[in-house]
């Protein structure tokens, strides 16, 4: 019919023509718009605009109340002007263009809403699994509180029967009650420590652990950290080797809390490793192309049983232990002996606090194989730590870390 045709264009924002085919939802022609006085007022401007175009004749297209399109077509090849019959297909046919612009636009429009609803799914999922986690991580919280405390009270409970059994018989020899009483005082520091340990946690979960930093020689610290298991250590039959750690630079730390992070590890690598196992502790300066960035590396390795590619990260989250957590025997040093699943959480919190980072890798769990774990602790030379209002000068509050929440 036509010799071009445009399905879309844009008509100047102060149009008569515009107005017409807005209001009428009739066709116009050019013919009209040159010959009919309702068109004598037209702008030069939009005169000029109309003619650039070369059009022939407009249909506008309505969706329900609202303008949503143009159907403009070019001069007939014959020349001859658009007449009743042909305007009248072309206003059908604008009708079911209509039609079908706003099926499109409800299929958009479904398939975004779709798309969104699939998004708020996999939210909902998340976060049902985070739930499902949280709601896990309590009830292991409680099994393994009432676990951990309840070995020390029951041995609180005993001597103290023990001992009023033995003061009403009037049998209490003076080495038994100096037994006794170290007994008492061994569970009573176990106590200590499990809510010590979970004040630690407290503490670093709400980010008010303060380090007071001072320049510091990590050999210090790691030899300090060692001396804590050397009984434990000649028990169990393992050899523990330093390695490099004399030469490194100083960092800025607290010592006792990054003996605290340095011990757990040590325990973890004495616990988790048999009788009679290699445990190396290597230390090493990471050069970086800016002086800023420069950090030193010390790797604790065990010949141990390993970790599971999927436990890797996970075993750093609070109260996490691989497998049944009542199956653990309660013990410090003894092979797979699992305390409350704090120490891994504890170590990174303080590790993170110093700017550094504390990861894990291992070939995997294997108790015949025994492939080993290492964990690797990166501590900055210049940590950039954000200074807060509350504050003491070398004083750092510790950064959050996601994977205690
Ligand atoms: P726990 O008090 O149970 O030792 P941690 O937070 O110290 O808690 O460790 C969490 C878990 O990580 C442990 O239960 C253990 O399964 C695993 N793990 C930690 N260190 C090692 C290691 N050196 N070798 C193998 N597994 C380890």
């Amino acid at each position: 019919m036509g010799e071009r045709s445009r399905s879309t264009f844009a008509l100047p924002a102060q149009s008569l023509v515009a107005d017409y085919l807005c209001q009428s939802r009739a066709s116009l022609t050019q013919y009209d718009i040159d010959m009919r006085p309702r068109f004598r007022d037209i702008s030069s401007a939009e005169r000029e605009w109309l003619a650039g175009l070369d059009m022939d004749v407009y249909v506008p297209i309505h969706a329900q109340d609202e303008w949503i399109g143009l159907l403009a077509l070019g001069p007939k090849i014959s020349g001859n002007r658009y007449f009743g019959d042909e305007l009248l297909f072309l206003s059908t046919f604008a009708d079911q263009t209509a039609v079908a612009l706003e099926n499109a636009r409800l299929f958009d429009d479904l398939k975004a809403r779709s798309e969104e609803i699939a998004r708020l799914n996999q939210d909902l999922v998340r976060a049902n699994t985070e739930l499902a986690r949280v709601g896990q991580a309590k009830s292991d919280f409680i099994d393994i509180a009432s676990h951990e405390l309840r070995t020390p009270l029951t041995q609180v409970r005993g001597y103290a029967d023990m001992l009023k059994e033995m003061l009403e018989e009037e049998s209490l020899k003076p080495e038994t009650g100096a037994r006794m009483l170290k007994g008492l005082k061994l569970a009573a520091m176990r106590l200590e420590e499990i809510i010590d340990t979970m004040f630690d946690v407290a503490q670093i979960d709400t980010e008010t652990l303060e380090l007071k930093l001072v320049s510091e020689s990590v050999s210090r610290v790691v030899e300090g950290a060692v001396e804590e298991w050397i009984e434990a250590l000649k028990e169990r039959k393992h050899t523990l080797t330093l390695q490099g750690l004399d030469d490194l630079p100083h960092v800025q730390a607290d010592y006792k809390r990054l003996k605290q992070a340095f011990s757990h590890l040590i325990q973890n690598a004495i616990k988790y490793t048999p009788d009679g196992g290699q445990i190396r502790i290597k230390g090493q300066l990471l050069e970086w192309v800016l002086p800023q960035d420069q950090a030193i590396e010390i790797v604790i390795s065990d010949t141990g049983i390993g970790i599971a590619e999927d436990d890797l990260d996970q075993i750093f989250a609070k109260f996490y232990r691989v497998g049944n957590v009542l199956l653990h025997s309660t013990g410090k040093t003894k092979f797979k002996g699992a305390g409350p699943g704090l120490g891994l959480p504890i170590a990174r919190g303080i590790v993170e606090a110093h700017g550094g980072r504390l990861w894990a890798e291992s070939a995997g769990c294997d108790e015949e194989k025994c492939p080993g774990s290492e964990f690797h602790v990166v501590l900055p030379l210049h940590p950039k730590t954000q200074s807060t209002g509350r504050q003491r000068p070398n004083t750092l509050r510790v950064a959050p870390n996601p994977l205690l929440s």
